[in-house]
């Protein structure tokens, strides 16, 4: 399954709740590019200077992680993709993949929330000593405007195929997660 939404809508924090719940494989593309810059490797120093200024990642990088990653994962229950296709041309790749593992798209689940409260959330999590160094108003506003231009066309694409749910996010944390457990429980049940 795929989780998408903006920033700050609480992707990271569903998405551990879910794989937890239903022992899905958890694949966070922002993970695994922010682990490539804290390592300092030579894609993580190219990484670094579009995650900063909230800027995408070009689709080839992030192609090369998830198959690195995706591909090789044995996942007897499933893979939940958190942050990832978040272009078109990411949508099409994931296709490719499942393809070929013989696998497909289940469930995708978009949590949406208002523009203010997801400022609101950033603004709060980068009071957080462990903050993200692109949890700032400014590179915020990148990452929303990315958001709307390069991944909102992704849920026209997911409807069309009939695989997106839509959820709305404002609600507090565990609220949020039992109307996911439910669409996930209502699948489940249907398959
Ligand atoms: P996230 O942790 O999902 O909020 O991602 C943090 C940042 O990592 C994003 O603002 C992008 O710069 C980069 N990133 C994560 N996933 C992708 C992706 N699928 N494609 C391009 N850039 C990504």
């Amino acid at each position: 399954m795929i989780v998408i939404g903006p920033p700050g809508c609480g992707k990271g924090t569903q998405s551990a709740n879910i794989v937890k719940k239903y022992g899905l494989t958890h694949i966070s593309t922002g993970d695994i590019l922010r682990e490539e810059v804290e390592l300092h490797t030579a894609i993580g120093e190219i990484v670094k200077k579009f995650l900063d200024r909230g800027y995408l990642v070009p689709d080839d990088i992030v192609m090369r992680e998830i198959f690195e990653t995706a591909i090789k994962q044995k996942c007897d229950k499933g893979l939940l993709f958190d942050g990832f296709p978040r272009t078109l041309f990411q949508a099409d790749y994931l296709d490719d993949i499942m393809y070929h593992r013989n696998e497909k798209i289940n469930l995708v689940i978009h949590l949406n929330v208002e523009e203010e409260e997801l400022f609101q959330r950033i603004v709060h999590r980068s009071e957080d000593a462990k903050k993200r160094s692109d949890d700032n108003e400014e590179t915020v506003r990148n990452r929303l405007q990315v958001y709307y231009q390069k991944t909102f066309p992704l849920l026209e694409y997911y409807k069309k195929k009939h695989k997106l749910v839509t959820i709305s996010g404002m609600a507090p944390i565990q609220g949020v997660f039992n109307a996911i457990s439910s669409i996930i429980d209502d699948y489940i049940n249907k398959s």
